[in-house]
């Protein structure tokens, strides 16, 4: 399941897409229309709330739309709809890995540089933005705007303490976050959190797919490409960190909750690892795929 947050006719809904991303069902008009009267979320950020009676309400839905004869009133070609972020508004910051892959360490920096213990940052919630949706280039306060195409992990399930061997079951589903940085702010101010939380800079989406999509979330294809041009590709198995090791870290002796969304590191690629640096200029178009979760693409304005 490839849950995506669209606008269609002045309405914000849930909706269902496959994973070619060419159609989307909408889940709010199936549940009015078709529904069993059980609870049924505002917003997919709910519905993540819900837990697994969400997923069976959606799995029932989806059964009653294509047992009616007009089940395909209730699919709009993706042209028709605006994708917004998932979660549009994550209700705290969102986590991000940095230093996950050796490669990316030393493009950065040197031996030295590579973490041995997993290091997290946050960016703001109101640095999200959608798929399609402009990466403001922020001129008057950076010279260096880069990206980093990343796989991102929603959690699902409230926990503390949670082991290694438990983390997955924490998880809800995946997708993909563009952890786009100001590396000149990032620098200036020491720590991150300005330089990772200008407005516009946590490009989100297109979808959440749900983890039983998902053989082994330690084995995708991440890709990065500028204009066209690829300039990140790793697989996830490169991690140095583990998805597991991640989420048993951050809930050592803090609750994570349902919705949070933790960005777990960026691949070799980044502009500023190139020689000389190739940051982002007006007009760049920014896509970020990652296998079976979609692609996510922005361009900067
Ligand atoms: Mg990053």
């Amino acid at each position: 399941m490839h849950f995506v947050t669209m606008e269609i006719q002045d309405k914000i809904k849930i909706g269902l897409t496959d994973e070619a991303q060419r159609y989307v069902l909408d889940l709010d008009r199936a549940y009015k229309e078709l529904g069993d009267g059980g609870p049924w979320p505002s917003s997919l950020l709910e519905g993540i709330e819900q837990g697994e009676p969400f997923i069976d309400s959606v799995s029932r839905l989806r059964d009653a739309v294509f047992m009616q004869r007009d089940s395909e009133s209730y699919f709009y070609p993706m042209e028709e709809v605006r994708l917004l972020a998932p979660i549009p508004r994550p209700h705290k910051n969102i986590f991000c890995v940095g230093k996950n892959y050796r490669d990316h360490v030393l493009e950065m920096g040197n031996e030295g540089d590579i973490p041995e213990h997993i290091m997290i940052f946050t960016k703001a919630p109101t640095s999200v933005i959608g798929p399609g949706a402009f990466i403001d280039s922020h001129e008057a306060l950076t010279a260096q705007l880069d990206y980093e195409g990343e796989l991102a992990i929603v959690i699902g399930k409230h926990g503390k303490g949670i082991s290694i061997e438990n983390a997955l079951d924490h998880v809800f589903g995946y997708t993909i976050v563009n952890d786009v940085t100001a590396r000149d702010l990032q620098k200036q101010h020491k720590q991150f959190f300005l330089g990772k939380s200008l407005d516009g800079s946590c490009p989100m989406g297109p979808a959440i797919v749900h983890k039983s999509f998902i053989d082994d979330p330690q084995s995708l294809i991440v890709e990065t490409k500028v204009n066209e041009e690829v300039r990140q590709h790793a697989s996830t198995e490169l991690m140095m960190f583990s998805i597991p090791e991640i989420i048993s870290t951050l809930s050592k002796g803090m609750t994570l909750e349902p919705g949070d969304i933790i960005a777990t590191g960026t691949p070799s690629g980044v502009g500023k690892g190139f020689v000389p640096p190739r940051f982002l200029k007006k007009g760049d178009v920014v896509e970020v795929s990652v296998e079976k979760v979609g692609s996510l693409r922005n361009v900067v304005v």
